[in-house]
């Protein structure tokens, strides 16, 4: 089963894939206690956390649960270490650091039983940014990457233009039935080829 926990405040959107096991894809901040609510009232049992980036509105939440932790291996130190590249400050005046989170690279694959989870290496909104293509449903999972309509920031520590736009014209090759970022509603994926902001860089390109 598929649960789409939609962002509240500075929360990011947290979603969930049971399967033969279960995975949680990004945990908000730890202000998210709807996430809780909602894993409680649906007796969910989740075995691991994949986080799309090393951001604080991504992991904040990580600290609820007593579980492994997977992202990028240009990220994963961040959060395990709590750098200051996860904007903890920004957020929270907590300091939290995590054991337990093991890295990620491009083409891992994640089998879930009923999902199949392949990483997509999309740095330019953070170095470790990762999209996550489920591909039994056809689903995309963008993190902070694109989001409907617009692209994430690039100006954050590790962020970088140019990468982003890689990153973005890699996405337009891969085709979804629907995507769904780290902030704000759900988005067909063929509106990825239209999204403004992916047509004006492609054509800075040209
Ligand atoms: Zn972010």
């Amino acid at each position: 089963m598929f649960h789409f926990i939609q962002s509240l405040g500075i929360d990011s959107n947290c979603y969930i894939l049971e399967g033969d096991k279960t995975a949680l894809i990004d945990t908000g901040t730890h202000q998210n206690y709807r996430l809780y609510d909602y894993i409680d009232e649906n007796d969910l049992e989740i075995d691991f956390i994949i986080n799309t980036h090393c951001h604080y509105d991504h992991i904040g939440g990580n600290k609820f649960f007593q579980i492994p932790i997977y992202a990028h291996e240009y990220d994963y130190l961040d959060i395990q270490n709590f750098s200051e590249k996860t904007l903890f400050r920004i957020f929270s005046k907590d300091f939290d650091s995590f054991s337990n989170v093991n890295s990620l690279k491009e083409n891992d694959e994640i089998d879930l039983g009923q999902y199949l989870l392949k990483i997509i290496h999309t740095p330019g909104h953070t170095s470790g940014s990762i999209c996550l293509l489920e591909e039994n449903k056809s689903y995309l999972f963008s993190g902070d990457t694109v989001f409907k309509g617009s692209v994430g920031r690039y100006d954050l520590p590790s962020g970088n233009l140019e990468e982003l736009k890689e990153s973005l014209k890699k996405l337009c090759k891969i085709k979804v039935k629907e995507v769904f970022p780290g902030h704000g509603e759900s988005f067909p994926g063929k509106e990825l080829l239209f999204n403004n902001y992916m047509v004006s860089l492609m054509e800075e390109n040209i």
